[in-house]
C-alpha cells in the first residue's frame, strides 16, 4: 500500500475522528446521510436489518464514507450501479476559506460535486454525504461455477456472467464476482437477492460464511473447481463482508497458517488486524519489502480489454488469484478524472449502454511468481509497466496503491482540467496539497529475503527465519 506519510510530512493535520456518526437513514428517500468516518461495517450493521443497503457496499468492514468519497470504491453490483462515486446524492464540505457548502449534482456547487471523486482531499475536508440506498432481502443466492479455458476463454466467459450478449435484462445478476485462480482456472460467481422464505425453502443450502471459524472466502469458492458448479444462500451482510476476515487472500501471506482449520476455530475471531493498525506498524523495512516483492494493484479498464490485460498480467508478474469485477462507467455531464473512451457510444460492445461505458476493476494482489519461485522480480520495474500499459489502454491506477507515476504521466491517465478549475474557484490551491504525488525512485530498490514470501507456500520455513531476526 502506497505510504501516506507524504501527507504527514510537512502539513497541518485536522482531525475529524469525531465525525463518525450516522446521521439519518430516510427511508422515503432513500438516502443514507452520514459523516465520513462512518464504516462500511458500521453502516451496513444499521441498513441491512432494514432491508437498505448502499447500492454499493464497499466490501472490507473498515472502509469508510470519506475515503470512498475521496478515493475510489466498487463492489460486485457496480456493474449496475457504478463505483462508490456515483451513488453520491449530495456532499458536505469545508473549503479552504472555511466555508460550509453542500455540492449536489445539479447546485451552483456541481463542479466540486463531480471533481471530489480520487481527488483525495485535496479540495476540501468532507463532513457529511449523502448517499443513495437500495431495497434489499435477507440473502444472497450465489451461484459459484468453475470455469476452463486460457486467459482468452475466461475473460469472455467473465463477460458473459453479467452482461448477456442478447442483453436480456433478466439475465443481470445483482452481484457478480470473479476469480482466477490459475492461468487456466477461475470460479465465476453470481448472485441474486433472496427473501427468508425462499432461502428455508427444503433443500437449499445455507451457509453462513461469516462465522470465525469458516473457511476463508477465495478458499471456500475455490472448491467449485473440484465440486463443480454449486449454489448456496448467504445471509446478505456476511456476504458483503466476505472479504473481511481474510483481506481477500493478503491474510494467507501476513499469517500463512491463518486458513489452518485449528487455528480459525482458536483465533480465527481475532481477524483481519485493523487496516488502520496495519498502515500504523508497517516500518519502513517492511514497506520498501512490499513495495520491491509483492504487488497490491487494482487495473480499471474497458470491459473489451479484460482478456488483453489477464495476458499482459500473466506475463508481467504472475500473480494469482486475480479478482475481477465490473462497473459501469457512467458518462457525466462533465468530464471527470475518470471517464470512458471518448466515442465509446458510437461502437457499444458487449455491457455497454448509451449512457455508460462497461469497466472492470482488477485486482492484483499477492506475491508475484517469480517471487514465489525466489527468482529475481523488482517491483517498482513492473508497476512502472503496468503504469504504463493502463495509460496505453484507457486505464486507470487507484491511488490507494504504489505508484511511480511522474506528474507528467498522472495527468496522462487521469483528466486534470476540471479538478484544476476546481483547485483555483474553491482555494484550494496553496491551502490544500496536490492530488499528485511521487512515486519512489527505483534506484532504491532492495533485494529482500524470499522467505516471507514464501512462508505463504512453507509456513515452517518463514516462522523459523522470523524467530532467528528475518526482519532485522
Ligand atoms: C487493504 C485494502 C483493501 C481494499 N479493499 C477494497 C474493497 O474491497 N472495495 C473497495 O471498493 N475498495 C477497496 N480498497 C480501496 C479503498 O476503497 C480506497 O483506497 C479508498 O479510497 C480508501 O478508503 P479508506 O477508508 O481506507 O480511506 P483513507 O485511505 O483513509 O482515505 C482515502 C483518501 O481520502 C481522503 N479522505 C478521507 N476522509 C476524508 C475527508 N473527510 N475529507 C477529505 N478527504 C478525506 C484521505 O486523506 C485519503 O487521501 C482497498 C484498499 C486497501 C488498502
Amino acid at each position: 500500500m502506497r505510504n501516506v506519510d507524504y501527507k504527514r510530512a510537512r502539513h497541518f493535520e485536522v482531525d475529524l475522528s469525531e465525525f463518525g456518526n450516522v446521521l439519518e437513514i430516510d427511508k422515503e428517500r432513500m438516502v443514507a446521510r452520514v459523516e465520513p468516518l462512518v464504516t462500511m461495517g458500521q453502516l451496513s450493521r444499521i441498513t441491512v436489518p432494514m432491508n437498505l443497503a448502499l447500492a454499493v457496499v464497499s466490501e472490507l468492514d473498515d472502509l469508510t464514507i470519506g475515503g470512498l468519497v475521496n478515493g475510489y470504491g466498487i463492489e460486485g453490483s457496480s456493474h449496475i450501479y457504478g463505483l462508490f462515486a456515483d451513488t453520491l446524492i449530495s456532499l458536505e464540505v469545508v473549503l479552504a476559506d472555511g466555508r460550509v457548502v453542500w455540492a449536489t449534482k445539479d447546485n451552483e456547487y456541481s463542479d466540486l460535486f463531480y471533481a471530489i471523486p480520487w481527488s483525495q482531499g485535496t479540495l476540501g475536508l468532507l463532513v457529511s454525504a449523502e448517499i443513495k440506498l437500495i431495497p434489499i432481502k435477507e440473502y444472497m443466492k450465489l451461484t459459484y461455477k468453475p470455469v476452463r479455458g486460457n486467459l482468452r476463454e475466461l475473460a469472455q466467459a467473465y463477460a458473459d456472467t453479467f452482461a448477456p450478449r442478447d442483453g436480456d435484462p433478466a439475465k443481470i445478476p445483482d452481484f457478480v464476482e470473479s476469480l482466477i485462480y490459475t492461468p487456466t482456472e477461475g470460479v465465476f460467481m453470481t448472485g441474486m437477492y433472496a427473501s427468508k422464505q425462499e432461502a428455508m425453502r427444503k433443500g437449499n443450502v445455507i451457509n453462513s460464511i461469516g462465522w470465525w471459524f469458516k473457511p476463508w472466502f477465495y478458499q471456500h469458492a475455490q472448491k467449485a473447481l473440484k465440486r463443480g458448479e454449486f449454489v448456496e444462500y448467504i445471509p446478505t451482510r456476511e456476504y458483503y463482508h466476505r472479504h473481511t476476515r481474510c483481506l481477500f487472500w493478503e491474510m494467507k501471506l501476513i499469517l500463512p497458517f491463518g486458513d489452518q482449520w485449528w487455528f480459525r476455530w482458536l483465533m480465527g475471531w481475532s481477524l483481519p488486524p485493523k487496516i488502520s493498525l496495519l498502515k500504523i506498524t508497517q516500518g519502513e523495512a517492511i514497506r520498501k519489502y512490499y513495495h520491491d516483492m509483492h504487488v497490491i494493484q487494482d487495473m480499471l479498464l474497458p470491459l473489451h480489454k479484460v482478456a488483453d490485460a489477464l495476458e499482459f498480467l500473466h506475463e508481467e508478474m504472475e500473480v494469482y488469484p486475480i479478482w475481477l469485477c465490473p462497473h459501469r462507467l457512467f458518462k457525466l455531464p462533465m468530464k471527470t478524472m475518470v471517464y470512458p473512451e471518448p466515442g465509446f457510444e458510437n461502437n457499444l460492445r458487449q455491457g455497454d449502454t448509451s449512457y455508460a461505458q462497461m469497466f472492470t476493476d482488477i485486482g492484483v494482489y499477492y506475491a508475484p511468481g517469480p517471487v514465489i519461485r525466489g527468482e529475481v522480480f523488482d517491483g517498482a520495474e513492473a508497476v512502472h509497466r503496468l503504469e504504463d500499459w493502463l495509460i496505453r489502454n484507457h486505464g486507470f491506477q487507484p491511488q490507494y496503491s504504489v505508484s511511480e507515476l511522474s506528474e507528467k504521466n498522472f495527468w496522462r491517465m487521469f483528466d486534470a482540467e476540471l479538478y484544476e478549475k476546481c483547485r483555483v474557484k474553491y482555494g484550494a490551491l496553496g491551502t490544500f496539497m496536490d492530488v499528485v504525488r511521487r512515486g519512489r525512485n527505483p534506484n532504491t530498490t532492495r533485494r529482500w529475503d524470499n522467505r516471507v514470501i514464501l512462508g505463504a507456500v512453507d509456513p515452517l520455513s518463514w516462522l523459523s527465519w522470523l524467530l532467528k531476526g528475518g526482519f532485522q
